[in-house]
Order: structure tokens, then C-alpha cells, then sequence
């Protein structure tokens, strides 16, 4: 027993030595990863275009975006009197909008949680003039953190942007009908598990298999350096392609990236699963996750309407709208089929 012990002894002790000495080498390691990333994403193109004519109600989207972050909403929290004000303004909206309701309820989709509040989600489809093509499905949680110790915080940013945005997008569809039929939801309980997009699988609202792509849309309205990431090409670089031109001719600094594992991004966020967009992934359906970078207001009370970035705000619901407009012309089951070849282990195809 006591020479078992001591033989455990020596080897933690060997193992101790062993992580101090490679340590420091781990984390220049980590240093030069992170750097290299950075530098990756920086040398992407910047902003090539000033001015543009506006596509989007940009009024009404505004005004959606103020009533979404306001004070009476209080944070949208599912359970809380701001929550059940959101959901009525979401009815109304989906409604006023035309869409095809594609809830399990109308637009709603109601659904429980173990220990949590119940949830709704919205869900409104617009036909495609192709009807054998997939759909793609632009999801926004409309959900936030709401009062919580005394404090409210109101998600301007996360996510009254993003829903605003989707609202703004289907209007456009509306009137200019896509290919690929597109499906809108404004999803619950991003913040409390994502659960909202896990049951529009688990309440059969979709199909992974009648799916081409997720695009979802989570924080749109803060400037910071003009970024907006599109998140996924690491995963799907099928996407790549289809949307460099956008890159190359755009309103905001349009970066591809916070997509990569710690083994080649450093400490560069993978953001890949930091959203609704990895329920999606989780059901094999590919994905594109657009968003800003996180800033000082991130989850907290001061994620204000006034404090967004209204101009930037539009430039990048333009930018996402151009996006649409490439994907839906695109032929996205051959990105589909990519994809499915990769999660069957064909992994060359993640290999930029
Ligand atoms: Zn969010």
C-alpha cells in the first residue's frame, strides 16, 4: 500500500513538472495562434461602398426595433409581463405581414421546458417560386435577459436588432418573391439554453432533411470598427464563395471568421455554437450566423436602443439582405450535400 502510494506520488509529481515546464510554450503557442487569427481577419476587405440606396423600410424597421428594446418590454424575458408584450407584438407583425403562418398554433408554436417558463415560438413562411427547392429558414431570438435582481436589462442589441431585421427582410420577400421558400421564426429562450430553436426540431415545426441553411441573426445594431462577422464559412466553405462578392462590395467590413477551434484561432472566440444557428448545425443543417462583435453594453442594463448605431445598423440589414439575395440564387443543395459528406467524416472539405 504504501509503495502503491508512493509510486502515485512520484508520478504527480512528474506530471507537475511536466505542465510547468510546457506551459509557458502553450501559451506563446496560444499568443501566435491568437495573433495569426487576428491578422487573417483584419487583412479581409474592408469597407468598399459608402452609399446606397435603401432597400428595407427602414422606418419601419426602426420603429420595430425601438418597441422591441423598450422599457414596457423590459427585457422580453420568457415568464415576465415584457415577454407576453412581444410575443402579442409578434402576432401582430407575422400577421400585418402576410406571411404563411407555419407554427403548430397559427404563427405559434407553444412549447414547455423542465424548470423554466413556458415558450413561444413565431414561425411564418413565404413559398419559393422553385417549390422542389429547400428551404432556408432565418431564425432571431426575440427573447433577452428582462428583469433580473431589480435590474433590466432591455437587449437592444441582443436581440431586438436582429428580430427588427427579420421582420424588415420579410417585407422585402414579400414583395420580391425568392426562389427557395423562406421561412422567418423569432425563436424564445435563446438565453436561458436556446431552447426556442431546439423545439422547432423537437415539435417537428422543421425538417432537417427539407432544409438548405439557417441563417440567423443575433446582435446587428453596434459599430465596432464596422464589423459584421459572418460565422460558418469555416464549417461550410461551400459558402465562401457564394458570398465573397458581398465582401468585395460592401457597406461594412464584411469579416469571415470566430468560426475556428482554439487549436487554430488561439483565444479568438468560436462562435459556431454561441447561438441559435447551433441547433441548426446539431441537426446537420449548414448554417451562416450573422453578428457584431460583443462591446461594453454586451448583457448589460445599459443595451439600449440609444446607444445603437442606427446608420450601421441599416448598412448591415442591407448587407444581409444582399446575402439573401446571393444564397437564394445559389444552388444550395449541392452545399447541403457538402455538408452531409463532411458530418459523415469527410473532413477535407473543412480545409480552406
Ligand atoms: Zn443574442
Amino acid at each position: 500500500m504504501a509503495l502503491w502510494f508512493r509510486r502515485v506520488g512520484q508520478l504527480l509529481a512528474v506530471g507537475v513538472v511536466c505542465v510547468a515546464t510546457l506551459w509557458p510554450f502553450y501559451q506563446v503557442a496560444q499568443q501566435q495562434l491568437t495573433r495569426a487569427e487576428l491578422a487573417r481577419i483584419d487583412a479581409q476587405p474592408g469597407i468598399s461602398r459608402s452609399s446606397y440606396q435603401p432597400r428595407l423600410d427602414q422606418l419601419q424597421q426602426t420603429a420595430d426595433f425601438s418597441t422591441l428594446a423598450s422599457g414596457e418590454m423590459a427585457g422580453r424575458r420568457p415568464g415576465q409581463p415584457g415577454s407576453e408584450l412581444a410575443r402579442q407584438f409578434l402576432q401582430r407583425r407575422f400577421t400585418e405581414l402576410g406571411l404563411i403562418p407555419a407554427g403548430t398554433d397559427g404563427f405559434a408554436q407553444k412549447y414547455q421546458t423542465d424548470g423554466q417558463s413556458d415558450g413561444v415560438n413565431f414561425i411564418g413562411k413565404i413559398n419559393g417560386t422553385a417549390a422542389q427547392l429547400p428551404a432556408i429558414v432565418v431564425t432571431a431570438h426575440y427573447d433577452h435577459v428582462g428583469v433580473h435582481q431589480e435590474r433590466m436589462y432591455p437587449g437592444a442589441d441582443d436581440n431586438a436588432s436582429g428580430v427588427a431585421a427579420l421582420l424588415a427582410l420579410a417585407a422585402y420577400f414579400q414583395a420580391h418573391p425568392p426562389r427557395h421558400s423562406l421561412i422567418f421564426a423569432a425563436v424564445d429562450h435563446e438565453e436561458q439554453g436556446m431552447h426556442g430553436s431546439k423545439q422547432l426540431f423537437a415539435g417537428k415545426v422543421l425538417q432537417p432533411a427539407q432544409l438548405a441553411l439557417n441563417v440567423n441573426l443575433d446582435m446587428l445594431s453596434r459599430d465596432t470598427k464596422a464589423q459584421l462577422f459572418a460565422v460558418g464559412t469555416y464549417q461550410h466553405p461551400a459558402l465562401l464563395p457564394l458570398l465573397q462578392p458581398l465582401q468585395q462590395d460592401s457597406l461594412v467590413a464584411l469579416r469571415f471568421g470566430h468560426d475556428r477551434p482554439a487549436t487554430l484561432a488561439g483565444r479568438v472566440q468560436d462562435w459556431s455554437d454561441a447561438s441559435d444557428h447551433g441547433n441548426f448545425a446539431a441537426e446537420g443543417v449548414p448554417f451562416v450566423y450573422f453578428g457584431v462583435p460583443d462591446h461594453v453594453d454586451y448583457h448589460q442594463p445599459t443595451d439600449t436602443f440609444e446607444r445603437a448605431d442606427i446608420g450601421f445598423y441599416h448598412k448591415v440589414s442591407d448587407t444581409i439582405l444582399s446575402a439573401l439575395l446571393l444564397l437564394d440564387q445559389a444552388d444550395l443543395t449541392a452545399l447541403r450535400q457538402k455538408t452531409d459528406r463532411c458530418q459523415r467524416g469527410d473532413k477535407s472539405e473543412l480545409v480552406k
